[in-house]
């Protein structure tokens, strides 16, 4: 589901090479990467696989933060005009309905089996709804005029995906095994 909103969203900045969707869009493409070496580690039942693919998942989310950066860094010192507001409104609702189902399917699971990794994954996916607001909010404020909103909330929106980065470093290190 998450790789479907990601999709979705690359179409849309093709579209509208609007720097905060881009942010946004790197971060849902690395968190649906990531599933692959977790489910991978999760299948084979093993505590040390689990952890090695915890480090990879961190350091994934951490490359998608310095690219945000980067690009939002580069669209602030040669601004480019944006087109296709409603479909960049529409992206941002979509990668928010998305992450926020998900993070109600993992927080409910996490409760009833009681662990923390399942917890800390919901709560990275409730977050992750809230940076698609962000680029709703973007279009919002590119609509009245400002066309700087964009890089601006795409640097937010890379200050939230550090944040997460150093979340689930912490997951990873401590208590990401227990299940
Ligand atoms: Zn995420």
């Amino acid at each position: 589901m998450l790789g479907a909103t990601a999709v979705l969203q690359l179409v849309v900045y093709i579209a509208t090479s609007s720097v905060a969707l881009l942010a946004d869009l790197i971060h849902n493409f690395g968190d649906a990467l990531t599933a692959v070496p977790l489910g991978a580690a999760f299948l084979l039942r093993s505590p040390s696989a689990e952890r090695r693919a915890g480090y990879l998942v961190v350091l994934a989310i951490l490359v998608s933060a310095l690219v945000a950066l980067w690009q939002s860094v580069e669209r602030l010192l040669s601004p480019e005009h944006i087109d296709h507001l409603p479909a960049l409104a529409l992206a941002g609702c979509v990668g928010f309905v998305g992450n926020e189902l998900a993070a109600q399917v993992r927080l409910r699971a996490g409760k009833r089996l009681d662990s923390t990794a399942l917890i800390a994954d919901g709560n990275h996916a409730r977050t992750d709804g809230l940076v698609s607001l962000g680029v709703v909010a973007s279009a919002g404020v590119v609509a009245v005029g400002l066309d700087v909103a964009d890089p601006l909330i795409g640097l937010v929106i890379t200050l939230v995906i550090l944040r997460i980065t150093w979340q689930s470093w912490r997951t990873v290190r401590g208590d990401h095994v227990h299940h």
